[in-house]
């Protein structure tokens, strides 16, 4: 049996070996994939439950890796944070976004995610505030989503830009709410603008009594602190019959679309589309 576990042991420490080897290829791959015209951005249309419209979109990065094919963020931005590649990548989709949204007839919203680790580079509200100006777009229409995890890192540095970015006009979205480090006193130490709830509250909220009782009292909550709410991963059209007799603001997820290549969208960013 000894031997036995030490060969198990073994086996565990060569996987482990070859995770790591893996994540170092990833890095490497990732750095290429920076300047090789790798990466793209989709693009998942934001939903007005009261008029029924789109009011804009959220912009997700996505990896096409040479050999490997579609890697998912899930996997690529994590290591992006840690090797502090965020910051490329960051400014590489707010300025793609921010330059597809400023060529839209429809003066639509466009959400960019945020990292922790851009979030507290000292040079990102002047970044963000110069790419403005490059694109010509109107800082109303760009909304910045953030974690709460993301704030919680250095408070006073992230809020400071916090500030900044909500002083030019900017809206900020906290993301993920009910995930994580969640903490209600980050909605009154934050000066947000909205809450995303995350999806796992969403999934099969008509039928989980205690996902509908967790939603339900978010609703109450934005109300009361006049925040409005966006529900992500709506998948059901139950789940959006539920959001909609709860009197939520806003939802997104594949019930209403996957997040496409923007060309998908040509009607909506035109204008032309009857919905
Ligand atoms: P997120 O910001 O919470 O984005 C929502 C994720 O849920 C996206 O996954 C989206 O494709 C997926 N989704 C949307 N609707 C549905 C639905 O109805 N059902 C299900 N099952 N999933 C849905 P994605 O694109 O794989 O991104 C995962 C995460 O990676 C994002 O979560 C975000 O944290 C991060 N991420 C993606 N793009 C960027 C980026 O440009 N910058 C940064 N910093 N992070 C990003
Ligand atoms: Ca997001
Ligand atoms: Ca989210
Ligand atoms: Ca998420």
């Amino acid at each position: 049996a000894k031997a036995e576990g030490r060969g198990t042991y073994r086996v565990f420490e060569s996987q482990m070996g070859a995770q790591v080897r893996d994540r170092r290829l990833l890095e490497h791959d990732l750095r290429s994939a920076l300047v090789s015209r790798q990466l793209s951005l989709v693009y998942q249309p934001q939903v007005d439950l009261e008029t029924g419209e789109v009011s804009g979109f959220e912009a997700l990065v996505r990896w096409n890796h040479p050999e490997r094919g579609a890697v998912p963020p899930s996997t690529f931005i994590p290591i992006a944070e840690e090797t502090g590649l965020i910051l490329q990548l960051g400014e590489w989709v707010m300025r793609t976004a921010c330059t597809q949204a400023a060529g839209w007839t429809a003066p639509l919203m466009i959400a960019v995610n945020v990292s922790a680790v851009q979030l507290h580079a000292p040079n990102f509200v002047a970044f963000v505030e110069k790419l403005l100006v490059e694109t010509g777009l109107a800082a109303e229409r760009l909304e910045i989503e953030i974690t709460e995890t993301a704030m919680i890192r250095n408070m006073n540095r992230a809020l400071a830009n916090l500030r900044q970015i909500k002083a030019l006009g900017i809206r900020v979205a906290m993301d993920d709410f009910g995930t994580g480090y969640s903490s209600l006193s980050n909605l009154r130490a934050f000066p947000f603008d909205r809450i995303k709830v995350d999806q796992s509250f969403i999934r099969s909220v008509h039928d989980n009594d205690q996902s509908a009782a967790i939603v339900r009292a978010v609703l109450g909550l934005g109300k009361g602190l006049n925040l409005p709410i966006l529900a992500e991963g709506v998948e059901r059209l139950e789940e959006l019959d539920f959001l909609k007799d709860e009197i939520c603001d806003a939802a997104q997820g594949y019930w209403f679309s996957r997040p496409e290549d923007i060309s998908a969208f040509e009607d909506v960013v035109r204008g032309t589309s009857k919905t």
